[in-house]
């Protein structure tokens, strides 16, 4: 294995970042994941938009053009030889003494990592259906950022898989879901409507959600921009996830309680098989 770290590819054992990094002293770094499927990138452009995005809103310099970066990604996939899998990016402020205002005059470190994911598992995970479990939200004001900063998500995953859950729905203070620890929540009502929250500073616009909405306004499906609260998911016709190397997949049920019928519903798998098809589209070598 490969890895790039600062305008090198070096060999995955030897891949390492100085001690003083930002990233790792402050989580003063942001990230991305990008599907890779059959050899071609999803949503590369809408990943890169919000990279910068990140970047800009913390005021950490980019480390070169949005197309030098594709450059990267794309060489680290294929040293890597994966054509289906995920490249990780990170970007974090730099190396320098430890002191918390911004250093001067540092480089940002940048890195990528690529690795093989087997999207049968995904599709058999649609076909099943997953659980969900709840958990507080107890992230900082700004999740809309996709910043290194994630024990509260590693803490909430955990938590989803001592259950034997698939993921956690994150639940604010006024008991309403902001979104699931690493994917967007959704639910389907008993009219067909999909609910989802407005992007604002407690969530992450997930690039798979924007696609996902893109396609369902085209099938002519109905979407409420709103919060839903725990009992309102459980009570739901259908409810999902959508990732970057989730796609769409049906949560079955919430906290051990059935949605629906307790299986996966149609929308859903309708949804699913729009975002395999526009994820087809969007694959080039
Ligand atoms: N929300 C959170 C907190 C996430 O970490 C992620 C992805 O990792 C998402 C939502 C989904 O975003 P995307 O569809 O861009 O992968």
């Amino acid at each position: 294995r490969i890895a790039y770290v600062n305008g090198q590819y070096v060999p995955y054992a030897q891949a390492g970042v100085h001690v003083e990094d930002r990233g790792f002293q402050f989580a003063d770094g942001v990230y991305e994941v990008v599907a890779v499927k059959d050899g071609g990138f999803v949503d590369l452009e809408g990943h890169l938009v919000r990279l910068e995005r990140s970047l800009d809103e913390l005021r950490i310099d980019r480390p070169m053009s949005r197309a030098a970066l594709s450059v990267v990604l794309a060489e680290t996939v294929r040293r890597n030889r994966v054509r289906n899998g995920s490249v990780y990016l990170q970007i974090t402020r730099g190396a320098a003494r430890r002191e918390f205002p911004f250093p001067d005059g540092v480089a940002p470190t940048f890195v990528a990592i690529a690795r093989h994911l087997d999207w049968a598992k995904g599709a058999a995970n649609a076909a099943r259906g997953v659980a969900a479990i709840t958990h507080p939200d107890i992230r900082w004001g700004r999740c809309d950022i996709k910043t290194v900063g994630l024990l509260p998500a590693a803490l909430a995953k955990q938590a989803a898989k001592e259950s034997g859950a698939y993921e956690a729905w994150l639940v604010d203070d006024q008991g309403f879901v902001t979104e699931g620890s690493s994917s967007n929540a959704w639910i389907v009502t008993k009219d067909n409507v999909l609910v989802t929250r407005k992007p604002t500073h407690e969530i992450l616009s997930g690039i798979t959600r924007s696609a996902v909405l893109e396609l369902a306004k085209r099938e002519g499906l109905k979407v409420e921009f709103r919060p839903f609260t725990v009992a309102e998911a459980q009570a739901a016709k259908e409810a999902f996830v959508s990732s970057a190397t989730s796609f769409v997949i049906p949560v079955v049920t919430l906290d051990g309680k059935p949605i629906g019928n307790g299986g996966p519903g149609v929308v859903v798998a309708r949804l699913r098989s729009l975002y395999e098809a526009h994820a087809a589209t969007h694959s080039t070598d």
